[in-house]
């Protein structure tokens, strides 16, 4: 089932769309099944089970924490992570710098905007993230190479094709304005397995797919 859903998903997905395979709450073995079928990027949201899965699984994995981190969680993720998708405030990129920096490693990270009608959403404002950025060239282990961002649950297309826009849109501004000469500032990360087409179709690079791969939750 696994396998087969991700060759029918990878038919789907254009090759330059990263497919984040988020296997939160999934046993070990369904992991291993996507790994058998080439799959090497997953995503967990919380922090201990991202390690336990880390350790039992092989090291070629890119692990992406997509979740809400707590500082006093960073450290134990820092020694490996692939990307950091929900930076949300200063006081976390200092944390994860910190610990990018005791390890010797740069980590890379997107910042998360809010762009869903809820508000029970995480993320930074335009203008919370001008903030952070005026401080941002004194984190020499963190590099932030993009945004991240979750459409409100709703079954009307025009709104989350909308606010799909609004991430991309936040993108070019933030290209423009102070990564214009960083190549690396590359990524949009939108779209679950409700919504992964549309956000392709607004300029998606990386799609975070749990249930359409995993089965429900
Ligand atoms: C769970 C989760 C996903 C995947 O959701 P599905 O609907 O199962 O594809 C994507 N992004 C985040 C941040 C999540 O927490």
């Amino acid at each position: 089932m696994i396998s087969e859903n991700l060759v029918s998903l990878r038919k789907e997905i254009p090759e330059n769309v990263t497919l984040v395979a988020v296997s939160k709450t999934k046993p070990i073995e369904a992991l291993e099944e996507a790994y058998r079928a080439g799959q090497r990027h997953f995503g967990e949201n919380k922090v201990q089970e991202l390690v336990a899965k880390y350790e039992k699984l092989p090291k070629d994995i890119n692990w992406h924490l997509i979740g809400h981190l707590q500082t006093n969680k960073v450290k134990y993720v820092a020694p490996f992570v692939h990307l950091i998708h929900a930076v949300d405030s200063e006081k976390l990129l200092i944390e994860i710098d910190k610990q990018a920096h005791k390890n010797n490693r740069i980590i890379d990270v997107l910042l998360q905007f809010h762009i869903a009608q809820e508000d029970t959403k995480f993320g930074l404002s335009m203008g919370e993230c001008k903030l952070l950025l005026k401080n941002s060239t004194s984190f020499l282990n963190t590099r932030i190479i993009g945004v991240m961002g979750m459409a409100s649950f709703v079954d009307d297309e025009d709104q989350i094709r909308n606010e799909f826009k609004t991430l991309r849109n936040i993108f070019n501004e933030l290209k423009s304005q102070y990564f214009g000469d960083a190549p690396y500032f590359s990524t949009i990360s939108m779209g679950m397995s409700g919504d992964y087409s549309l956000a392709i179709e607004e300029g998606s690079t990386m799609v975070r797919v749990g249930s359409a791969i995993f089965g429900t939750r």
